[in-house]
C-alpha cells in the first residue's frame, strides 16, 4: 500500500502524525485540547527536544531559538521549499518566505512578513535568513546581483550602528526596522527601502551594567587603521572614553573582524566617503570626554580644551561657538533672546543631549543613504510595474520591573500590531469560509481597540496629553485598573496583560530636550549634512512615533500578511534548555493561545479535495486505485465509507473542512494498519 502520496509527492504530515507522541504535531490546530496552554507548551517542548524549532498555527509560524547551528538552512534545503505547497514539507521559515513570494508572483499582491518576539528570540536572524532565501532562489541577472548584494549588506551596516550587546542578546537591535524588497515582473529583486523606528539613543551616553554602547564605536577603535584613528584624534583603548567605559570582553563578538565586514558592506552600498560618517562617530566619543568645572558663581566652564579642538574640526564648527553653546542656554521669551549660564549638572545634561541628537540623526541619515543605494533604477521604462514584499523586525511586548517611556512606545506598537493581526486573521478566515460557501460562526476575541484609543486619541489620549505636558495633573485613575498605584504611575490592560508605567522621566524622554543654541550648532555644523534629515524637534517623541506607526499600519494593511512568532527557550542563551516559565510568558505576550482559538474556532483542518483524496484514497475500495470523477465526489464517497459523522466535517467548494483533529488522526492511523 502506498505510504507516500502519488506523483512522488512527499507528505511529511504523515511522519509527524504517526510519530506525534514523540515529536508532537507540526500544526497546533491539530492539538486535541487546543484551549490548554499546558498542551500547547508540551507540544513545543517535544518538538524543541527533537530540534524541530518550527511549528505552525495554521499559516502562522512559531519559532523557538535553538541557540545552536542547525543544518536546515543549506542551499539544498532552500531548494526543497521552492514552489512546494505548505503542508508537503516540514514547517520552516522558507515555507513562509516561499509562500509569500508565490502569492506575490501569481496574484501580484504586495506581501508582508511580520516578525515579532522579545529580545533574543531570533527576529533579526529570521529576517536575514528570509533575505538569504530570496537571494538564492530568485531569478538572477547582473543588475539583480548588485541589488541582492546591497540588500544583504545593508544588514551589517545598520547592525553596526543600531545594534548593541545587552544582557538579553549580544547582538540586540536597538531600533525597529521595516524593509521593503521590490520585485520586478520576472520576480527578481530590483530594489528596496528601509524604515526605522525608535532608535534607543540613550544608549549612546549610558549603558546598564553588563551592556555595551553601539557596536560601531568598538569596531572603529579595535579595527580602525592607525592613520584613520590619528585623523579622528582617537586612541585605540575604549577605556579612554567615558561613553565606553563599561567595556566587556565578549566571546561572541569579534569587533576587529566585524569592522572589516562593515567597511566592505559600506563600500558595497556605495559609500564613497565614509570618513565623514566616521568623523561623526568619533565626535560623539570626544563629546563624551568634554568635562566641566564650576566657577565661583557655580556656572559650568569647559575644562577639556583638547576635546573642543577635535570636535570643532570633526564637526566643522567654530570651537568657541561650540564651547559657548555647551555652557549656556538660550531661550526665547516674548520674542526676546535670553542667554543664561548652565550649572554643572545642566551642562553635562546638555552635552549628553547633543551626543544623542548627533548619533540619532546620523543613524537616520545612514538609513537614508542605504535607501538611496537600494532605490530601484528603472532601465526598462515599460516594465516599471513592481510588487513589494515587506519584512518587519520589531521588538515584542516588554514588561520589566520598572516600565518607562520606551516600554510604553514598544507596547503600544505591539498593541497595534496585535489588533491588526486579529482583524486580518479573522478577516481571512471569514473570507475563506465565504468563498468555500460555509457558514461563518462569529468568534469572540479580546478587542484591544479601547486601549489603542486611550493611547492615541486626538485630544485626550495619553500621547497628546504628553505633548501638552499635562501629565501629572491628569487623572489617569479611570483606566481599567484594579490594584492601587503609586502617585506617578499608570496602568494599562494590554492584550498581553497589565503593565504599570512609571511617568518619571516620561516628559523628558518625550521632549528629547536639546537646548536651542545646541540645536543651532548642530544644524549649522557639518553634522547637519549628515543628519539634517533626521527627526524634527517640534512634536514630542511619542507623537512622532504615533505618526510613523500609523503610516506603518497603513503600509501593512495594504499588503497580505504572514506571521512569524519568535520565542527564546531560556535566558542563558544556551542550546537545549527549555525553560517552561519563560516560554509560558512568551506564549502569553505573543497572544498565541488567542491566535489558536481564533484559528480553531471553526474547523481544525482543511484541505483541497485533490490532496485529501490522493492521500487517503487507499482506504476505500471505490476510490482505490483511482477515482475518475470529480475530486469533490470522490472525497464524499471516501468519508462516507470512513464513517465520518455529519457534525465532524463540511464540504466546501474546493476543500473539505474537518472539525476535530481526532477525526483526521483516526483516518491517518488507518493508513498505518
Ligand atoms: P533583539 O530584539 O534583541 O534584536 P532578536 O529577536 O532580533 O533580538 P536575534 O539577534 O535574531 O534576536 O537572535 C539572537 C541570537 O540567537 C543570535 O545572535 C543567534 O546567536 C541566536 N539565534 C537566533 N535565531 C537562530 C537560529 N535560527 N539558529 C541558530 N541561532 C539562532
Ligand atoms: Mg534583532
Amino acid at each position: 500500500r502506498e505510504k507516500t502520496g502519488a506523483n512522488g509527492i512527499r507528505l511529511t504530515m504523515e511522519s509527524a502524525l504517526t510519530a506525534r507522541d514523540r515529536v508532537g504535531v507540526q500544526d497546533f490546530v491539530l492539538l486535541e485540547n487546543f484551549t490548554s496552554e499546558a498542551a500547547f507548551i508540551e507540544n513545543l517542548r517535544k518538538r524543541f527536544k527533537e530540534n524541530l524549532i518550527y511549528t505552525y498555527i495554521g499559516s502562522v509560524l512559531v519559532s523557538v531559538n535553538p541557540y545552536k547551528e542547525l543544518e536546515i538552512y543549506s542551499k539544498q534545503n532552500m531548494e526543497r521549499y521552492r514552489g512546494v505547497s505548505f503542508y508537503e514539507v516540514s514547517p520552516h521559515l522558507y515555507a513562509i518566505a516561499d509562500n509569500s513570494y508565490r502569492s506575490l508572483r501569481t496574484e501580484r499582491k504586495d506581501q508582508c512578513i511580520l516578525i515579532s518576539g522579545e529580545s533574543g528570540a531570533g527576529k533579526t536572524e529570521a529576517t536575514k535568513k528570509i533575505l538569504q532565501y530570496y537571494a538564492v532562489t530568485c531569478p538572477a541577472s547582473q543588475q539583480v546581483e548588485t541589488v541582492k548584494d546591497r540588500l544583504l549588506q545593508s544588514n551589517p551596516v545598520l547592525e553596526a550602528f543600531g545594534n548593541a550587546k545587552t544582557l538579553r542578546n549580544d547582538n540586540s537591535s536597538r531600533f525597529g526596522k521595516y524593509m521593503d524588497v521590490q520585485f520586478d515582473y520576472r520576480g527578481a529583486p530590483v530594489g528596496g527601502h528601509i524604515l526605522n523606528y525608535l532608535l534607543e539613543k540613550s544608549r549612546v551616553v549610558h549603558q546598564n551594567h553588563g551592556e555595551r554602547n553601539f557596536h560601531i564605536f568598538y569596531q572603529l577603535l579595535e579595527g580602525g587603521e592607525e592613520d584613520l584613528l590619528r585623523r579622528l584624534g582617537l586612541e585605540k583603548n575604549p577605556q579612554q572614553y567615558h561613553y565606553l567605559v563599561k567595556v566587556y570582553q565578549i566571546v561572541s563578538i569579534n569587533d576587529k573582524n566585524d569592522w572589516k565586514i562593515v567597511r566592505r558592506a559600506l563600500s558595497i552600498i556605495s559609500f564613497k566617503d565614509n570618513e565623514d560618517l566616521l568623523s561623526i562617530v568619533a565626535s560623539v566619543l570626544h563629546l563624551g570626554n568634554v568635562q566641566f568645572a564650576a566657577d565661583e558663581q557655580g556656572n559650568a566652564q569647559v575644562t577639556t580644551e583638547n576635546q573642543i579642538k577635535y570636535l570643532a574640526r570633526l564637526l566643522a564648527v567654530e570651537g568657541s561657538v561650540l564651547r559657548d553653546a555647551l555652557i549656556h542656554k538660550k531661550i526665547i521669551a516674548k520674542g526676546e533672546e535670553l542667554i543664561s549660564p548652565l550649572n554643572l549638572e545642566q551642562a553635562a545634561y546638555a552635552r549628553d543631549a547633543l551626543a544623542k541628537a548627533i548619533y540619532g540623526r546620523t543613524f537616520s541619515w545612514l538609513v537614508n543613504k542605504v535607501n538611496k543605494s537600494l532605490a530601484y533604477e528603472v532601465n526598462e521604462p515599460f516594465v516599471c510595474c513592481t510588487t513589494v514584499l515587506g519584512l518587519l523586525d520589531i521588538y515584542g511586548f516588554e514588561v520589566f520591573q520598572h516600565n518607562s517611556f520606551e516600554q510604553f512606545c514598544i507596547n503600544y506598537c505591539n498593541e497595534k500590531l496585535q489588533q491588526l493581526f486579529i482583524e486580518l486573521t479573522l478577516k481571512s478566515e471569514q473570507e475563506e469560509y465565504e468563498s468555500e460557501g460555509i457558514a461563518w460562526e462569529p468568534v469572540q476575541y479580546f478587542n484591544n481597540k479601547i486601549i489603542c484609543d486611550l493611547v492615541e486619541e486626538k485630544f485626550k489620549g495619553i500621547i497628546s496629553i504628553l505633548d501638552e505636558e499635562l501629565f501629572t495633573q491628569h487623572k489617569l485613575a479611570d483606566q481599567k485598573t484594579r490594584k492601587s498605584l503609586g502617585r506617578e504611575e499608570f496602568r494599562l490592560l494590554h492584550y498581553a496583560g497589565e503593565v504599570t508605567y512609571s511617568v518619571a522621566g516620561f516628559l523628558d524622554k518625550n521632549n528629547d530636550l536639546l537646548f536651542r543654541n545646541l540645536k543651532e550648532v548642530s544644524v549649522d555644523g557639518a553634522c547637519s549634512n549628515a543628519a539634517q534629515r533626521g527627526v524634527g524637534f517640534k512634536t514630542g517623541g511619542a507623537t512622532q512615533f504615533k505618526n510613523s506607526l500609523s503610516k506603518l499600519m497603513e503600509i501593512l494593511m495594504s499588503k497580505e500578511p504572514s506571521y512569524i512568532r519568535c520565542m527564546k527557550p531560556n535566558d542563558a542563551k544556551q542550546a537545549d534548555r527549555f525553560d517552561e516559565v519563560l516560554i509560558r510568558h512568551q506564549v502569553k505576550y505573543l497572544g498565541l493561545m488567542e491566535n489558536l482559538r481564533v484559528r480553531r474556532a471553526g474547523f481544525a483542518y482543511r484541505r483541497k479535495y485533490e490532496v485529501f483524496l490522493q492521500r487517503y484514497k487507499s482506504l476505500c475500495p471505490e476510490t482505490w486505485p483511482t477515482w475518475d470523477g470529480r475530486p469533490h465526489d470522490g472525497v464524499a464517497v471516501l468519508v462516507k465509507h470512513l464513517g465520518y459523522k455529519q457534525e465532524e466535517y463540511k464540504m466546501g467548494r474546493t476543500k473539505i473542512f474537518i472539525r476535530f483533529p481526532k477525526t483526521l488522526f483516526a483516518t491517518e492511523d488507518a493508513l498505518e494498519v
